[in-house]
Formats: C-alpha cells, sequence, structure tokens
C-alpha cells in the first residue's frame, strides 16, 4: 500500500503575521499594489517552504488567500453583486476588498461562520447574473509553486455542493438554473488544472457532512457524475471534515479518485461505515487523523492504533495521512511561546508541530514499526507530566464538582415568583433601560491598560485610572437618565481573556494567533487545567461603581459555556465537566457579588449558539449541558437576586426554547440587525421572562432616532407583555466614540419615557 503525508490546508498568516501586516499596510496605502502582492507571493511561498522542510509529501495549494477562500471563489465565478460596479472584466483588488469590508458607498457583503468553527467567512451572493470564470487563482497558485519550488502540489477548491449550500440569493426555482451555470465553470477550472499538470484536485465538501435529504444526496450524484464525466482526467480527492460523511453507503460510491474523511469529529461514525459498507478499493483514503483543531501534542501510539484499525477494515491500495481538517484552525508554530509553563509547552502541537507529527505516523504506517523512533515515547511522556502535573490535579475542584447536587442547577422558586419578589425588591419602573455592559475604550483608556501591561504605571495608577473612568460614566449614565447602571468593564480588554487571567488553569500564548475573519486574528485562552476560583475578580469594581449612584449598578460576568467556546479547551476531560468546573467558580464570583449588596447580575452568554454541533441530531446533548452549566453558575442566588444573560448576532429562530431553558430572569438580546425575524419567532414561541431586545445596532456610528426607537418599541409591544419589557442596545458599547453613545442613549431613554407615558394614559 502506497502511503503519502498531507495536508487539507496550512495557516495562511505566517509566523509573525506577516500576511495580516502586509495587509493592513496594504489598505493604509502604505503600501503600492505591487508591493502587497510581492509580499504575499512571498509568504505564500514562504509557507510552502515550510511544509516541505518539515517533511511534508504533498504540499498544498489555494489554501491561501487575499481575505478570504469564500470571496475568492464567489470572485473566481463572477458572483460579484451589482452594487459594487463591476465592470464584468477581472475583478480588481479594490472590487475584491470592497466586497470584504465595504467602502464609501457601498456595504460590505455578509459574513458568517465557517460551519461549528471560529473562522467567518464572506458570504457569496447570487443576484441572477450571469456566472462566468474570471480569473483561475488555484492555476496561478499552482504555477507558481511549480516554477518557484519545482513541486507539483495539490491544488485546491471549495467543493460546488459546499459552496452552493452556503451562497445566498436563490430560491428553489433558481437554484437548478444557479447549478446550471456554476458546474461548467468548476469543470473548465478543474481542466485548466489538469492541463497544467495537476495530478490531484482536493474538492473540499465540509457540507457532505451535515444532515443530507434525499434530494441533496441527489444532486451531490449529479454533481459528481458531471464533473467525472467532463474532465475524466481530473483526479478529484473529495475532502470531508468537521463530521462523518453523511449518507456514507451512496456518497462513498461517488466517482472520485479519493474520499477524505474526518478521524478525529465523527470518527466512530466513520468507522462504524467504513465496516459496515466498506471502502471502495480503487479508491484512495485520505485519514484525517491529526486534529487540525486543537493545540495539542497528538498521542502518536493511540494515532497508529487508530490508523491500523481503519486501515484494516478496508483494502485500499493507497492511503494519505494528513489533518483532520484545514490547519488553518490551529496557530503557526509552538517555537515562538518562550513564556508558557514547560509541563504545558511540551503537550502543544500547533500546525508546524502536527506535520512532524504526520510525517512520523506516515513512516510508521509505511514501515510498520516505530523502530528508531523517540518521537512515540516523547509524546507519551508528554501528555503524561501535564496528566499528572498539579494543575489537573486539583483536589479543591473536584470535591466541589463532586458535591454538585441536582438542587444546584435551579433556583428555589419558579419565574412568575421570583419576578414579582425582584418587582417588590428592586422598584424599577416600567420599560427599564440598561446598556450590556461595556463603555467606549477609548484610545485612553487602551493607552493606560497597555503602558500598565507594560510595567510603565504602577498597579495602583492604574487602578485609579479605571475607577476615574468609572466614575465618571457612572455620572453620564446617571444624567441621561438610565434606569439600570453598569460600571463600563474599562478593566477588561477581553470579555473572557479578563476571567482567564483571574482564574487557574488557563494560560496565555504570545503568539498562538488564529485568524476570526479576514485581517483580524484572536489569541484564544488556553484552558490546560482544573479551573478554580481563587479571589473576587469583578466586585472591587462594580461595588465601587454602585457607591457612587442610588441606581442599580449591574455586576457583569462572561458565561461558562462562552467562556469554554473561546478557549482552545483540554482534551483529557469531557466539555461538560470543564464547562461545570468554569460555572463553579462564576458561582462563587456571584456569591461574592451578592454578599457584596450587588442585587443584579448579567452573565453574558453571546457564544452559546455558536458551540452547537453540526447535525441537529447533536443539539440535545451540548444544550443539555451548556443550559445546564449556565444554571450552575446563576441559581445559588436568593430569590430577589435578578440575574440576567445577554446574547447576541446569532440565529434565534430556532433558539427560543434554549434561552428559555436558562431560565434567567431577564436577557438582553441584539435584535435590530433581524428585528422582523425575532419578533416573528417571538410570536410563534411565546416567551414569558423578561427581555430587552435591542433597539439600535451598535456597528454604526448613527445615532438613532427617538420616533424609530418608540416605533420598535411599539412594534415590540405586540409580543412582549409591558412587565417583562426591558430596553438596551444590542450590544456591548466598547466600540464606539463617546459623544454618539451619549446621544443615542439619550433618544434610548427618551423613547422609554414616551412610551411610559403613551402606556399609562
Ligand atoms: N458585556 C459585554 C460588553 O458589553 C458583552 C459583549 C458581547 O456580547 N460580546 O462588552
Ligand atoms: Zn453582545
Amino acid at each position: 500500500m502506497k502511503t503519502v503525508s498531507t495536508v487539507v490546508g496550512y495557516p495562511y498568516i505566517g509566523e509573525n503575521r506577516e500576511w495580516k501586516r502586509s495587509l493592513e499596510s496594504f489598505w493604509k496605502d502604505a503600501l503600492s499594489k505591487e508591493q502587497f502582492l510581492a509580499e504575499m507571493k512571498e509568504v505564500r511561498l514562504n509557507n510552502l517552504k515550510r511544509q516541505q522542510s518539515l517533511g511534508l509529501e504533498l504540499l498544498t495549494v489555494g489554501d491561501f488567500t487575499l481575505y478570504d477562500r469564500m470571496l475568492d471563489h464567489a470572485v473566481m465565478f463572477g458572483l460579484v453583486p451589482t452594487r459594487y460596479k463591476w465592470s464584468g472584466d477581472k475583478v480588481e483588488l479594490e472590487t475584491y476588498y470592497a466586497m470584504a469590508r465595504g467602502a464609501e458607498k457601498v456595504v460590505a457583503c455578509e459574513m458568517t461562520k465557517w460551519f461549528n468553527t471560529n473562522y467567518h467567512y464572506i458570504v457569496p451572493e447570487y443576484e441572477g447574473q450571469l456566472l462566468e470564470l474570471t480569473e483561475n487563482h488555484l492555476l496561478d497558485y499552482f504555477n507558481e509553486a511549480k516554477e518557484e519550488l519545482g513541486v507539483v502540489t495539490k491544488p485546491t477548491i471549495i467543493g460546488p455542493f459546499t459552496f452552493l449550500q452556503l451562497v445566498k440569493g436563490y430560491d428553489a426555482k433558481s437554484k437548478a438554473m444557479f447549478v446550471l451555470q456554476l458546474l461548467p465553470l468548476y469543470v473548465k477550472v478543474l481542466q485548466q488544472l489538469v492541463d497544467a499538470g495537476a495530478e490531484w484536485i482536493q474538492v473540499e465538501e465540509p457540507a457532505l457532512t451535515l444532515s443530507l435529504n434525499e434530494e441533496d444526496v441527489k444532486l451531490v450524484k449529479e454533481i459528481y457524475t458531471q464533473l467525472a464525466d467532463d474532465v475524466p482526467a481530473a483526479k478529484i480527492m473529495l475532502q470531508t471534515y468537521f463530521e462523518a460523511l453523511s449518507a456514507y453507503e451512496e456518497l462513498s460510491r461517488l466517482p472520485v479518485a479519493g474520499i477524505g474523511l474526518d478521524f478525529v469529529h465523527g470518527a466512530e461514525e466513520n468507522m462504524a461505515a467504513i465496516r459496515k459498507y466498506g471502502f471502495p478499493k480503487n479508491c484512495v483514503l485520505g485519514i484525517g487523523t491529526v486534529n487540525g483543531r486543537d493545540i495539542w501534542r497528538a498521542n502518536l501510539a493511540e494515532k497508529a492504533v487508530n490508523l491500523q484499525a481503519v486501515l484494516s477494515g478496508c483494502e485500499v491500495t493507497e492511503a494519505w495521512i494528513q489533518s483532520s481538517c484545514s490547519l488553518q484552525h490551529a496557530p503557526v508554530t509552538t517555537k515562538q511561546e518562550t513564556a508558557l509553563p514547560h509541563v504545558l509547552l511540551d503537550a502543544l502541537s500547533f500546525a508546524d508541530e502536527k506535520i512532524v507529527e504526520l510525517t512520523q505516523l506516515t513512516a510508521y504506517v509505511r514501515e510498520g514499526t516505530w523502530a528508531g523512533n523517540k518521537n512515540v515515547s516523547e509524546s507519551l511522556r508528554a501528555i503524561e507530566a501535564l496528566a499528572q502535573n498539579e494543575v489537573r490535579e486539583n483536589t479543591q475542584v473536584k470535591e466541589l464538582v463532586a458535591q454538585i447536587k441536582a438542587r444546584h442547577f435551579t433556583r428555589p422558586v419558579a419565574f412568575k415568583e421570583r419576578q414579582e419578589l425582584q418587582q417588590q425588591a428592586l422598584g424599577l419602573p416600567v420599560f427599564p433601560t440598561t446598556t450590556i455592559g461595556s463603555f467606549p475604550q477609548s484610545a485612553e483608556v487602551k493607552r493606560t491598560r497597555s503602558a500598565w501591561r507594560k510595567k510603565e504605571i504602577t498597579d495602583s495608577t492604574y487602578a485609579e485610572f479605571v475607577k476615574r473612568e468609572t466614575e465618571r460614566w457612572i455620572q453620564i449614565q446617571d444624567e441621561i437618565g438610565l434606569d439600570v447602571l453598569v460600571h463600563g468593564e474599562f478593566e477588561r480588554t477581553d470579555m473572557v481573556e479578563y476571567f482567564g487571567e483571574k482564574l487557574t488553569g488557563f494560560a496565555f500564548t504570545q503568539k498562538a494567533w488564529v485568524v476570526s475573519y479576514g485581517s483580524r486574528c484572536v489569541k484564544p485562552p488556553i484552558i490546560y487545567g482544573d479551573v478554580e476560583w481563587t479571589a473576587p475578580m469583578t466586585v472591587k469594581e462594580v461595588v465601587d461603581a454602585q457607591q457612587l449612584t442610588k441606581k442599580y449598578v449591574k455586576g457583569m460576568l462572561t458565561g461558562p459555556v462562552t467562556i469554554l467556546n473561546w478557549s482552545f479547551v483540554r482534551d483529557d476531560i469531557s466539555r461538560e465537566q470543564t464547562a461545570n468546573q468554569i460555572a463553579l467558580a462564576l458561582r462563587e464570583e456571584i456569591d461574592a457579588l451578592e454578599k457584596a449588596g450587588i442585587q443584579i447580575i448579567q452573565v453574558d452568554e453571546p457564544a452559546l449558539r455558536e458551540g452547537l454541533p453540526l447535525r441537529k441530531e447533536n443539539w440535545n446533548e451540548y444544550l443539555g449541558w451548556g443550559v445546564n452549566a449556565f444554571k450552575l453558575a446563576t441559581s445559588g442566588v436568593a430569590n430577589e437576586t435578578q440575574i440576567h444573560t445577554h446574547m447576541c448576532y446569532c440565529e434565534f429562530n430556532d433558539f427560543i426554547e434554549p434561552i428559555r431553558a436558562l431560565d434567567a430572569d431577564v436577557i438582553s438580546i441584539e435584535t435590530s440587525r433581524s428585528h422582523g425575524e425575532l419578533i416573528d419567532s417571538l410570536k410563534k414561541n411565546p416567551y414569558e421572562l423578561g427581555v430587552g431586545l435591542g433597539v439600535y445596532d451598535i456597528h454604526s456610528p448613527r445615532v438613532p432616532s427617538v420616533e424609530e426607537i418608540e416605533a420598535i418599541l411599539t412594534d415590540s409591544l405586540e409580543v412582549i407583555s409591558k412587565e417583562q419589557f426591558w430596553i438596551n442596545p444590542d450590544c456591548g458599547l466598547k466600540t464606539r466614540q463617546e459623544t454618539e453613545t451619549v446621544a443615542s442613549l439619550k433618544n434610548m431613554v427618551a423613547a422609554a419615557q414616551n412610551i411610559r407615558q403613551g402606556q399609562t394614559v
């Protein structure tokens, strides 16, 4: 049997985020177009050279982009919406970036999460236009690698079925027309690649792991039959990832030369399918064995056993030993980390290290032995050392977890009763107004925090500064006339990092960046040990603020599931267990806030929905423990203490049930971007707890008028009763300027007053 080591894709940002720097310099006109393209070429070739020097056998091109790969495909097929006034020839960079980011007079295309990852892609729009092949960047990259490095690479393209699923703008009727136009373009691209000498073409079809109906399966068959008929010479590696291949029995028989399966996510299902239906003999099997989405060193011995189990279940003549998905979801290399605890660092594996693991596993499969290879024992030792380390053996946490009982997950009395008690205790007006938590992080706030981090100013100077800024904003909120105030979150850069730095079990890297969207990179914290609360994290700031006003100041925390979903999480215990540890820590914090006299506490869960598994049938399991973690954190309070939560920027239509299950007294929820939609779904699913629909979008500096806010309020009264009605913006205000923030909130409060008057008459 022949074996080949390869990856589905490699991070394009470069070891020091060179890619991001070039891109942003170009946007600022600090680089000419030629300079920019030359720098991009350098990054692209360096990435290939790196992988080559790490010993990877089959290199991939087309995993690189100048902004986003879905956008590249949209542009390649001429899917440029008319608002960009594209003349129909080559799509210039100006148009490309206008689609990505908007320009003076045109809005950008929408952006959405790439399956269940934290990467966001640009959503192509079909407007019924004629499609055409405007370029073939895959061919360019293929030729470039051949000319510059002398290698025949494997170009990768997002497959027609997946592309189709992600494009918006067609309906059942126009879909056929769209497919009819799209496929010949795919044929052309593939043919050009074959003509240029491409031996293999990777066609990425992550959408084949979603729940597929009969019609989908039929369409997939038609697509691949047509590709096979029209470009018989193209050797397609049909690459799936993020879950098991759906409809395996039928789809494994597609006329393709290879099928790549994910043996990390969906491993059991893929295994079972191979056992049951076999794997086509003459087809190459891509075995996604090294996790492309985590940061942990692979247990090579275990991987080897799994590989053998897979291979013993089929009779293939060629297997690719590869990453479970593109490595773009992992940071580039651990080599840059100099400050992490050794026991952690040794157990990490980012993209480069994962490639080395793949080459080792390939050698093992090829030779059938680890002989002379120290790496297996090294990887075992590192994993074991971390497992045995005291960060993972926190007896206090273990005891706390063991003591959790069913009653820790529910408030003592039901919402209706709490509502009355809280009303008596708090005495808030009808239609209470509030904000989501953060106020503008001015240049001064950012400057001062960074000076403090660099130890240029002392802890006390920094604390003084935060206190003054809080004071100023308490006064502003009082003057505006808001009913429930916040301290403003001036001490926080990021809502997860802030808590991670104060809890045990977290580590922070220096350079473990991954792309979130466009040039924006994030550096998620690593949860590698048991999470424990050791001291109050937010009490001082909130209590300081409370002392300055007669109004209530809300405590402000990030919820357990959001902390989990926005971190790299240890894999030796279940996510549920880690979520519960975080929840217990937050429960202590909430207790401390309550003891300090804070009567309203908000626990944000903006990332609850995005953690949903790809397949609906797995939703309940996740939501079961996710919702429980939130309740574990929040249900220890007195009946009179009001628990708020907040969510934003996700699809709420199918999410009202889980929101209700949280049993939060009030949820403030982003609505303005999709106003009608949420109202509609509330009509269908009556919601009885407290709810504050966001009355304006916080992404724009535009100040909403009193009238328009009032109109939204009147509208919402149809579905939300006066007793449960709160008024707030869509989300936190940290990215806004002070003047527009004050003006918008003044209008919001005026609208609230008008509506109160209207109601009493
Ligand atoms: N409390 C946070 C803030 O206002 C919530 C942010 C969020 O929802 N992403 O900034
Ligand atoms: Zn939000």
